[in-house]
């Protein structure tokens, strides 16, 4: 029997609620088996921030019990609503402000990464897209005063182009200011729709090798857990279980594996149902994780 070497292994979690206050998302976390976590600090569907979840007392509560339970690579996901690549004034700079709210929050909750889509320029060219994500994060990292990173997460949808490929995040990173304090979030199934078949552990292996390529290694910071309901480049975001989508278990094999991937965080986004939980996922991904 080969012996498993603790240091080679990734921290596997899942995003958790913030409902009844922020410390809840770790009980919420340590239930499921979590070993790391991601939150939203709001609701995700409204402007407004919540109001009573990051009180004082919660986030104390918070911190107290994230460093209890290890958890100290929490990533924030900004709230869909805020567009970085909008052409209309308004909305681009509201999303800046949420931007900055969440890197506060990050600071406060000792929570190292927020991640963010690149949004949509609508009729605007690409080149508008990276001008305008890169000048969003340039303006919001002007309130960051600890080590927080924001990392860009790849999305898909059908009539979208922006923000589906690596390339994309790639030039945005070349673009901002303070590139090393920005870095990726790679999710499996958003990757999976938008035309990268890393079903096979080869492509997973060519995508990894052009971010290092490209932009040094230890650039992906956080990994989207998640197998695809959507065909391959189907541009279809619809999450599912590991295993039971159409990416199938060699990829997430590989990525519980490989030395390479040691280091990132990696969190489930898997749909909450009755049959399937976060903890069965992660027994899976556990057993996985052993060779
Ligand atoms: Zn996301
Ligand atoms: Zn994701």
């Amino acid at each position: 029997m080969v012996s498993v070497d603790e240091n080679i292994l990734p921290r596997i979690g899942a995003h958790k609620s913030i409902a009844k206050g922020v410390d809840q998302a770790i009980d919420r976390g340590l239930k499921s088996t979590c070993e790391c976590l991601q939150i939203f600090t709001r609701p995700p569907r409204r402007w407004e921030p919540g109001k009573t979840a990051l009180n004082e007392n919660r986030v104390r509560a918070f911190i107290h019990k994230a460093k209890e339970a290890n958890y100290y690579d929490t990533a924030i996901h900004m709230p869909y609503l805020p567009n970085l690549s909008s052409p209309d004034d308004d909305l681009y700079f509201k999303s800046i402000k949420v931007l900055q709210e969440e890197i506060t929050k990050s600071d406060l909750l000792k929570a190292p990464y927020v991640i963010t889509h690149l949004g949509s320029p609508k009729e605007e060219t690409r080149e508008f897209a990276v001008k305008r994500v890169a000048g969003a994060i340039d303006k919001a990292m002007e309130v960051r005063n600890s080590s927080t990173m924001v990392l860009l997460e790849n999305s898909t949808a059908k009539r979208r182009k922006w923000g589906k490929s690596v390339d994309d995040i790639v030039e945005v990173i070349n673009t901002v200011k303070e590139p090393q304090h920005v870095g990726i979030c790679f999710d499996t199934a958003h990757a999976y729709a938008s035309g990268y078949d890393i079903s096979r552990p080869e492509v997973l292996h060519e995508v990894f090798d052009t971010i290092d390529s490209l932009l040094g290694k230890e650039k992906v910071r956080v990994i989207h857990l998640n197998d695809s309901k959507g065909q391959l480049n189907s541009g279809i975001d619809h999450h599912e279980h590991i295993g039971k989508g159409n990416i199938g278990i060699q990829c997430f094999q590989e990525l519980m594996q490989h030395a390479r991937f040691k280091k990132i965080s990696m969190i489930l986004e898997t749909p909450k149902d009755d049959h399937i939980n976060d903890k069965t996922n992660l027994d899976l991904l556990r057993r996985l994780r052993k060779r």
